[in-house]
């Protein structure tokens, strides 16, 4: 009979655990926000605990449908950062555990909205308005006049020259696709999408890629949150940020612990963290600059003044709801995706 050795048994452990795609960190998270909002979080939580932190960034869409597919076996323990709504619809799938973080009684009249609605499932972490960014270059190269209302991204001067994501994979992109329902209507939201797309080249996966690319020029405008956009022009970007003139939308960016997780105390760890004045200083300390949801952490100095933006009363419990965020999806793959050219999704 042959004898494994110490080595040959290690290497099997080792191969049976990544087979079985266990992970041998401390605490899994799934991070929404931007990536080197993730790192600065990931490496700060590490050395406050010793804790061993795995952290992917993901699109808010797709870490919906990671944790849908995992439901009956979670390898994720928390999911941070990413529109509000999508972690209401999580909730609503029965998705999410229940957990009331040590510094709720600290959290703004919004995000106490948001715990409540959520069924003290997910604490909101940090809000922002929607909005868009022009680099001012390009336009002027072109010499196209400058948008400043939803209605003008319409207009054929900006074929090809506009970006959106996808809001099947972006939490940024259903945010703009709830906030035109809510400003118009749903079958005028979806008339108007119908034009937009005349103008767009990519549908990309992430929400802030739009503001990125057109940071860098690569495309003349990009539909995003405008603290992304904000973060882009203090790199040095020719952006012009516009919250337009019919009012927007906003996302609460939440935290939350996915049902079921195998590191549980290690979780509520992280979410108490994560929405503490030193977890929040982290979005400050990777450039981010949205707004926070504790109200003893320090605002980002560049964060958008969101009072002076005229804004509509978004509905969370609606468009938070798995029912209605099927039949917007369903409607934008059918008629805005499988009707206009030259379409494609990246
Ligand atoms: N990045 C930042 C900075 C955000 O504020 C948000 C929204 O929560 C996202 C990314 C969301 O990303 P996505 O639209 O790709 O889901």
């Amino acid at each position: 009979m042959k004898l494994v050795t110490p080595l040959a048994a290690s290497a099997a452990v080792w191969l049976c655990a990544s087979l079985a795609g266990a992970s041998a960190q401390d605490l899994n998270v799934l991070c929404g926000v931007d990536e080197d909002w993730c790192a600065t979080m990931e490496r700060t939580f590490e050395a406050e605990t010793g804790l061993d932190v795995s952290m992917s960034r993901r699109s808010t869409g797709e870490i919906l449908d990671q944790i849908r597919i995992e439901k009956d076996d979670p390898r994720i323990d928390v999911w941070w950062g990413g529109t509000g709504d999508t972690h209401l619809q999580a909730a609503g799938e029965d998705l999410l555990e229940p957990y009331r973080p040590e510094n709720a009684g600290d959290a703004l009249p919004w995000a106490q909205n948001f715990y409540r609605l959520s069924g003290g499932t997910a604490s909101g972490v940090y809000a922002g308005a929607l909005g868009f960014a022009y680099n001012s270059d390009i336009l002027e190269k072109r010499g196209i006049p400058a948008p400043s209302c939803w209605k003008d991204l319409t207009d054929p001067h900006y074929r090809g020259l506009v970006q959106v994501a996808n809001p099947n994979s972006s939490g940024t992109a259903f945010t703009f696709l709830a906030t035109l329902v809510q400003l118009l209507g749903e079958e005028e939201a979806f008339e108007y999408l119908a034009a937009l797309s005349a103008n767009i080249a990519h549908f990309t996966t992430s929400g802030a890629a739009p503001v990125k690319t057109a940071a860098r020029g690569e495309t003349g405008i990009g539909i995003s949150f405008i603290h992304d956009a904000v973060t882009q022009k203090l790199a040095g970007a020719p952006l012009v940020i516009v919250a337009p003139c019919e009012g927007t939308g906003y996302e609460i960016g939440a935290v939350s612990i996915v049902k079921g997780a195998r590191n549980l105390e290690a979780a509520r760890r992280f979410v108490d963290f994560a929405l503490s004045p030193e977890g929040q200083a982290t979005g400050a300390a990777a450039g981010q600059n949205q707004i926070p949801s504790n109200a003893r952490a320090a605002l980002p100095p560049a964060a958008p003044d969101i009072s002076l933006i005229r804004m509509v009363d978004y509905d969370f419990a609606t468009f938070g709801s798995p029912d209605r965020r099927l039949r917007l999806l369903d409607r934008f793959d059918s008629e805005v995706l499988g009707n206009a050219e030259p379409l494609a999704t990246h």
